[in-house]
């Protein structure tokens, strides 16, 4: 039991998400008591674990499904991270690995879209670099060996990619607040302590785990696919539902030389496969990810099914009207049966070498071996008010409380989140305490950008 301990801001979870913003606080706030509170032995354990993602920087260039507005807010978000990672010691090795990324097109249709997205963005982006068939062939050769010179590919590509361990970037932050503790602060850490119970309390929150019962003036839930869950527990939220989609991945022998990409389907941008190197896997290419319905907050872990139907309400009228007009449309039902098939052990990668064979040719079925023990959940927010699916970010502001949820690109603007949930925090006491934020952008985006355009702004609400 903590006793006699309120603490101004507990941050819930410890993924790459919580512990960025636990960072934040501790090295450029003056808020006087800090407490970071994580379930399991070790930080980064979850959706941010190296195995559980595609260990992507996502910076706009590559990602089709992001409009030229989210990509100039999201590229300097991104480069917040490689900003920390150079301004680390020696440490910087372990955290990111610069690596080539492209997004590939096939077929006249996608190619006359990037070729209209080349022009929009290459001033944004002026390394970006468009390949065609005989270049592509040079750069990535398993992309054309075998392919017709008849079917139209187009790529965008550029040499300065990242590729990124988020686990260990989640240890860093945490062991940077360590190595630098300020002096007449309370910052404390807690691992294998599990939130059961948030509770309102009249000066701020009253949180129950399984390592006693702490008091907050301020809460900020990081837990990601857990958000809505504690959400509902303090009456937010109440609106929303959520698609489990599971994301898992293949693995061959190395057939690319970078980060490989597909165009991604406005409806579907958690859809399109790519093949990426693996930080920890030599001389492997890894594909992915399925998209694969599974009713789990965390994957593999059945344990957390019933967890899922309190987050998702699914027996309410509204969310089964949801769910029906939302899968009857015929794109993302065909796409959600399919994946079903590419899961299945042993004939499962027969269905899902078609997607690998858009971007190599020559791969058989048989040169596939399932990922087993990697990927993680994507959950899909559904609005049951509008009956729409809310891709990407979802983050709801309550009274002194924050819950964020932090599907892709969550990790890779970590810090600017963390940033802007310090903003916030600061709003919460009214002046009481500082948050140094030109500091921050000065470490790591070598200057301050503009804050008023909001990453996910269409999709925070306040309740
Ligand atoms: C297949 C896949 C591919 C992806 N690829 C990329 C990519 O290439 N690039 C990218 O930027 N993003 C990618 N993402 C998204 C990225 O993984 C997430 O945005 C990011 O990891 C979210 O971090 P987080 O800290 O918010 O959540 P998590 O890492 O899931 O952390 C949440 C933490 O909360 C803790 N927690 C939960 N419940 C409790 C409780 N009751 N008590 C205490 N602690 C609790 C958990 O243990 C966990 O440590 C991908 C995701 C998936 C699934």
């Amino acid at each position: 039991m903590i006793k006699n301990k309120i603490y101004d801001v507990v941050v819930i979870g410890g993924g790459v998400s919580g512990t960025a913003l636990f960072y934040t606080l501790s090295k450029y706030s003056t808020v006087k008591s800090i407490a970071i509170i994580e379930k399991y032995g070790s930080f980064g354990q979850v959706n941010s674990k190296w195995s559980n993602n595609s260990q992507t920087l996502h910076t706009g260039d590559i990602e089709t499904n992001y409009s030229l507005e989210k990509a100039s807010i999201v590229k300097p978000a991104a480069l917040m991270v490689s900003g920390y990672v150079s301004s680390l010691k020696g440490e910087d090795n372990k955290i990111i690995f610069p690596v080539s990324k492209m997004v590939l097109a096939v077929g006249k249709k996608e190619v006359v879209q990037l070729e209209k997205r080349y022009l929009e963005f290459r001033t944004l982006y002026p390394d970006l670099k468009r390949l065609e068939y005989d270049e592509i062939a040079k750069i990535e050769p398993a992309i054309t060996k075998r392919r017709s010179k008849e079917e139209m590919i187009l790529a965008l590509y550029t040499p300065n990619g990242y590729a990124i361990d988020y686990e260990v970037l989640a240890k860093s932050f945490v062991d940077e607040v360590a190595r630098n503790k300020p002096p007449n602060r309370n910052i404390d850490v807690f691992l294998n302590t599990k939130v059961i119970n948030i509770c309102k309390i009249e000066y701020g929150y009253k949180i129950t785990t399984t390592n006693g019962t702490f008091e907050s003036k301020t809460v900020v839930v990081n837990t990601d696919a857990y958000g809505l869950f504690f959400a509902k527990l303090l009456g937010y939220g109440k609106e929303f539902s959520l698609i489990p989609v599971a994301g898992n991945f293949y693995f061959s022998k190395q057939m690319l030389n970078g980060k490989v990409y597909t165009m991604q389907d406005k409806k579907l941008p958690f859809a399109a496969v790519h093949g990426d190197p693996d930080v920890h896997v030599p001389n492997k290419t890894r594909w992915g990810p399925t998209a694969k319905m599974s009713p789990v907050l965390e994957s593999r872990k059945f344990s957390t099914t019933l967890d899922y139907f309190r987050s998702a309400s699914l027996f309410r009228f509204a969310t089964i009207k949801s769910f029906v007009v939302i899968l009857s449309d015929m794109v993302r039902f065909t796409f959600l049966l399919k994946n079903t098939f590419y899961d299945i052990p042993i004939v499962g990668k027969y269905f899902f070498v078609k997607n690998v064979q858009k971007i190599v040719p020559t791969i058989r079925a048989s040169n596939l071996r399932k990922a087993k023990g990697f990927g993680g959940m994507r959950l899909q927010r559904v609005n049951t008010k509008t009956h729409e699916l809310q891709l990407g970010e979802g983050k709801i502001i309550g009274d002194n409380i924050i819950f964020n949820m932090t599907p892709s690109p969550g990790a890779s603007v970590c810090l600017f989140n963390g940033m802007r949930d310090a903003e916030k925090i600061m709003e919460f006491f009214g002046g009481l305490y500082y948050f140094d934020k030109c500091k921050m952008e000065d470490d790591f985006a070598g200057g301050c950008f503009d804050h008023d355009k909001k990453i996910i702004s269409e999709n925070a609400y306040v309740s």
